[in-house]
Formats: structure tokens, sequence, C-alpha cells
């Protein structure tokens, strides 16, 4: 009953002008694939300066992608430069925002408490938040896979409604560009695992209903085997989801 989702997370690449054709050429390429009628949806997350642009030729062309930011200000307005409301998000049309993401936890110190704040600021605007949690290489090693994960999922979902509508993303930080993606077996049992968490803050009702998508070098060749795992609904792509071919041949997902 979760409709998957694939989401394309373009981190900082394609500017406004790019990000249009893509979607264009992406648009075309999958006449008639499946997230037409509704059994898969997709999302693409472009950078900000792209947002407007992807907005209007959604809306213009009825284009049935759904639009995400890659991050979003705790804060709802005020001076603190720099920074993107939620607000802001929501008034063009945003459906998701990726939270926490591996690179912003690494690059800009982004602990589980900030994660947590702007989980909290993403459902007050309205927009579903894509929570990423996952363990380091060392944290592997040390912790096994899901302790780390299960610890940060925890935190940001703390004081949450039972009925708060979020996606989940794991993302070992191992498999993230490296072209090493977890097997689909640890796929399955960190997903399993942060699902028990999602029923012990939130309940049965909240895990039962909640996506938890599986990111780290997915591709065309290996979509499939994650997409066979019960717990695993759906994929948080980055490289793979600049190229048109290949995040289409994603999104035709065959089980
Ligand atoms: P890659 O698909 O490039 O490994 O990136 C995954 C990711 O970080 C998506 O958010």
């Amino acid at each position: 009953t979760r409709t998957p989702l694939i989401a394309g997370n373009w981190k900082m690449n394609l500017d406004h002008l790019q990000a249009v054709a893509f979607v264009q050429k992406l648009h075309w390429t999958l006449k008639d694939a499946k997230h037409e009628d509704g059994s898969v949806e997709v999302a693409v997350f472009p950078p900000f300066t792209d947002i407007r642009s992807v907005q209007t030729l959604i809306d213009a062309d009825k284009i049935p992608f759904a639009l995400g930011a890659q991050d979003i200000s705790a804060h709802d307005s005020g001076a603190y430069t720099g920074e993107v409301s939620g607000a802001f998000l929501a008034k063009l049309d945003a459906r998701y925002v990726i939270i926490g993401h591996s690179e912003r936890r690494e690059y800009h110190a982004e602990s589980d408490e900030v994660v947590a704040a702007k989980t909290k600021a993403a459902l007050k605007h309205g927009l579903s938040p894509v929570i990423c949690v996952g363990e380091t290489a060392e944290d592997l090693e040390k912790f096994g896979a899901s302790a780390v994960p299960a610890g940060q999922l925890e935190v940001a979902l703390q004081g949450l409604p039972k009925d708060a509508d979020i996606v989940v993303a794991y993302e070992p930080v191992w498999a993230i560009g490296s072209g090493q993606a977890a097997t689909p077996q640890q796929a399955q049992d960190v997903c399993a695992a942060l699902r028990t968490v999602i029923a012990r803050v939130l309940g049965d009702d909240a895990a039962a209903r909640t996506r938890i998508l599986y990111g780290g070098s997915v591709k065309a060749a290996n979509i499939a085997s994650f997409m066979r795992e019960p717990d695993v609904d759906g994929a948080l792509v980055g490289g793979a989801s600049l190229v048109v071919d290949e995040f289409a041949a994603i999104i035709r997902f065959e089980k």
C-alpha cells in the first residue's frame, strides 16, 4: 500500500536552464511509464535557484513529477542570511524537502538536533521531510549498520505528531558516490530497523504508512534488487539522477 518513491537528489548540479531541459527530456523519455498512473511517484530535488523554473515547467506541461528542495531553514523568516524558509518553498509547490543529508551533516555540521528542528519546520509549512540517516564506514565497523541511523532517526522523530507525513532515507555514507552500494539484504535490515523506530516513537500506523528509501550508488542495474525488499519503498538517487536515460530506467524498474 506504500506507493514507491523514486527521488532524484541533484545536489549542486544543473543550473536552471539545464534543469528545465533535463526535466523536459526526462518527461518525454518516460511517456507511458507507470508513474503516469500513480503507481510510482517521481520527485526531483534541484538546487534552490532552479526550483521556480522547474515548478513553472511542471505546472505548464502537467508533468507528473513532485518537486522538492535539498535543505530548509529551521526558522520561518528573519535575519538569517543565506537561508531559505519552508514558507517560500511551499509557495513554489514544493512537496518535499531533504533534511540532514550526510553532506550537510559533514560539511555544515548539522547535528541531530538541527535535523529535528528542520523536520518540524518542514511539517509546519506543509512540506514532507525526507529525513536522511546513515552510518559512516567507521560507524559500521564499530557499531554495525543500524545503531547509528536508528539513533539519528529517533532524535529526528521526537515530538512529532503521530500522523506526521514524513519520508525516511537510509543512506550509508560509505555507499554515497562510491559505486559501492549496500547489498539488498543490508538495506533491508537497516530499513526494517528504522521502521521499528518509527513504530516505537510514532506508532504502528505511522510505521506501516511511512516510506523508507534506500540511497547510495543506486543505478538502473541494481534498483530492482532493492525494490524487491519488503521494507525498501523507493530510492534516493544522486549521480544516476543526472543522466536522463539512467534515471528513466530506474523509474521504470521491474521487480
Ligand atoms: P549517489 O547515488 O551518487 O551515490 O548519491 C546518493 C545520495 O547521496 C542521494 O542523496
